[in-house]
């Protein structure tokens, strides 16, 4: 891109990355080897970890390996972007479109505008010498519970990989405020089995949906048990293990009683509150419901689908003070969504998360990133990457 001035550099960045429609139930391969390539022209290394069919990690390391994790710096974000079905947006959501400061498209905010700064940092500094090692790490499906970093530890010991710096920082949009925790993921289903029967003979049959029904009261019970547990106070908005009765589906035809209805449940359990702690508290609330219904002929089943661990940095970790400059306030706070964080905590990685955008505005119609957001996230890179990575001047 010789002859193009350095900001608008990183636009044609994010306008590459947002044209590859990387939905979480599509392939990643594409944006991965576009990553790759990048990288290498960097001066980077490159192994890709395959996750699953069309499903990659890409890590990127530059500079010395030590074994003293104290040293160097991990950048991270995801790849995947979540879908656009069923929304309205003015544009195509896979093509940038810059209307006065604002640069739209699917995941400019959440998050390949991170992605594209880091790249336009990481050129910045490509002609000079590391002291300490630089490492990009770009994963999959975190939007469908952080499957890719949960692959990682695992792929990391096969390979027999040198251990990742301490220094980790993950771009999910906080505007550029130092988040320290947030809460983790785990999506419950409970299944409902009735009897089907002739709607017109009910009494033969036994409704899975009026079985559904007690458990939602059941649910809005324990939202409200879990709601009194209050930690974190001032870091989160809602500083307690969140639970969200999320979808409903049951029933067949209009003349059939029903005889299997299901409800998914999301709960976000906070640092130091075991997943298998809330699974307990759930199973609790459903048994005696389960019992009578047993007594009937049906049943009630809970089952944990997925679950994506908490995360909690502590506040004293060394490249804190490296982000003091960029952030709008000096005390890391929490975010109140999941991260890739929990999963890299658990490769004794010390995630703080920090980027451009807001999390207000991801996942919606007509998602944005301000175009000196953009630009203030390659300064604020390249400042972090240069003071962690770079010989002391
Ligand atoms: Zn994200």
């Amino acid at each position: 891109m010789s002859g193009t001035r350095p900001g608008q550099r990183a636009v044609e960045t994010l306008d590459r990355l947002v044209a590859w429609p990387t939905v979480s139930d599509q392939p990643v391969l594409e944006m991965a080897a576009g990553l790759a390539q990048r990288a290498e022209d960097a001066g980077f290394a490159v192994e890709r970890f395959a996750v699953d069919a069309g499903k990659v990690n890409v890590l990127c390391r530059r500079g010395p390996r030590s074994s003293d994790r104290s040293k160097g710096l991990v950048l991270s974000g995801h790849m995947d972007v979540v879908p656009v079905e069923g929304q309205n947006w003015s544009s195509d959501p896979f093509k940038l479109s810059q209307r006065g400061d604002r640069l739209h498209g699917r995941g400019t905010c959440d998050m390949k505008g991170f992605i594209a700064a880091t790249l336009e940092a990481c050129d910045r500094i490509k002609g000079e010498a590391l002291a300490r090692e630089l490492v990009l790490l770009w994963t999959c499906d975190e939007e469908v519970g952080c499957r890719g970093s949960a692959a990682l530890p695992g792929q990391l010991a096969e390979a027999d990989a040198d251990p990742l710096p301490f220094a980790t920082v993950i771009g999910e949009p906080t505007d550029f405020r130092i988040c320290r925790l947030h809460p983790g993921h785990a999506t419950w289903r409970i299944r409902c089995f009735g009897r089907a029967a002739h709607s017109s003979r009910p009494s033969l049959g036994l409704s899975a949906i009026k079985l559904a029904t007690r458990v939602l009261l059941a649910l809005e019970e324990l939202e409200e048990t879990l709601a009194a547990d209050r930690r974190f106070e001032g870091d989160l908005p809602s500083p307690w293990p969140v639970l969200n009765t999320a979808i409903l589906r049951g029933g067949t035809a209009v003349n059939i009683v029903p005889d299997h209805c299901e409800i998914r449940v999301g709960v976000r359990p906070l640092p130091g509150q075991p997943v298998a702690e809330i699974g307990a508290l759930l199973a609790d609330h459903v048994a005696a419901l389960h019992t009578a219904a047993e007594a009937q002929g049906g049943a009630i089943r809970l089952e944990l689908l997925s679950s994506c661990p908490s995360l909690l940095t502590d506040a004293g970790c060394a490249h804190l003070p490296l982000l003091l400059p960029w952030a709008p306030d000096s005390r890391p706070t929490g975010a109140p969504f999941a991260t890739d964080g929990g999963n890299l905590a658990a490769l004794g990685c010390e995630p703080l998360i920090f980027g451009p955008g807001s999390i207000d505005l991801a996942h919606r119609p007509d998602e944005y990133l301000l175009l000196a957001d953009l630009h203030r996230a390659v300064d604020a890179i390249t400042d972090l990457a240069t003071r962690a990575c770079l010989p002391a001047r």
